[in-house]
């Protein structure tokens, strides 16, 4: 039962952490990334009760819904063609990485068909790293206000994967900025719910450090999971 052991020990840590810089540790939610992992080790996770996943492609995430049904929730993480919005507003609770008017357009759209809402966050690449999706800090505040025009999706914070780095002083920096671009455009009432701002950023082994900074919520894989299988096999 390793993944129950796994589950345990980060929930522990969550836990304490939280207390540690004076937050509830309710705050923080934990979104158990389980790309490239099979359907049975999400159905173990959700044996140990965790009933939050994050995924990052969509097929992948259509396949897994069907062998898993309603059990779980997840939250869309990876990068999001316009061509697929259709399927990612049936599959998922919350879509992570929007980076683009165009994509929240189709997406809204779809929404309306379906006569669904949809939690989302931005993608902000924190980091100015030309490798990583997302936009820039300063593009954030006219995104949001071109998706304010769009009535099917709920803007409710923000998200980032900073450059990787093992210097945790590095990476509080970019959790920092996140955190401070996150209440500066609350303070202009951007958000859906300015009084309670979604951050989702710390992965598996910066997550302590991105609950002190303020995440809501941490995207965690290879530390529940162990290491992602190179060979995709679905079952
Ligand atoms: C894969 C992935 C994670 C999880 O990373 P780990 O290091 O395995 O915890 C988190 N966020 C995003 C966007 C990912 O693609």
């Amino acid at each position: 039962m390793m993944i129950a052991d796994n589950l345990q020990k980060i929930r522990k840590r969550i836990t304490d952490t939280a207390r540690n810089c004076g937050r509830d540790p309710a705050t923080v939610k934990l979104v158990a990334v389980s790309k490239h992992h099979p359907s049975a080790s999400i159905v173990e996770a959700i044996a140990a009760g965790q009933h939050l996943f994050g995924e990052n492609y969509i097929q992948e995430a259509a396949d897994k819904r069907q062998a898993i049904g309603d059990n779980a929730a997840f939250h869309f993480i990876g990068h999001l063609q316009s061509n697929k919005a259709k399927l990612a507003a049936e599959l998922f609770t919350m879509i992570e990485t929007i980076d683009r008017y165009k994509l929240a357009k189709a997406l809204d759209s779809h929404l309306e068909k379906l006569d669904k809402t949809l939690d989302i966050l931005i993608q902000v690449n924190i980091g100015r790293d030309p490798k990583k999706s997302g936009i820039l800090a300063e593009e954030a505040k006219d995104l949001l206000k071109q998706i304010a025009s769009l009535s099917r999706l709920r803007p409710k914070g923000l998200m980032t994967m900073p450059p990787f780095t093992v210097d945790h002083t590095e990476s509080r920096n970019y959790f920092k900025s996140l955190r401070l671009l996150a209440f500066e455009l609350g303070e202009q009432g951007l958000f859906y719910d300015n009084e309670s701002i979604e951050l989702s950023m710390g992965m598996s082994h910066d997550f302590a450090v991105a609950i002190e900074e303020g995440a809501t919520l941490i995207r965690i894989g290879t530390a529940i999971f162990g290491e992602r299988p190179l060979n995709l096999s679905l079952s």
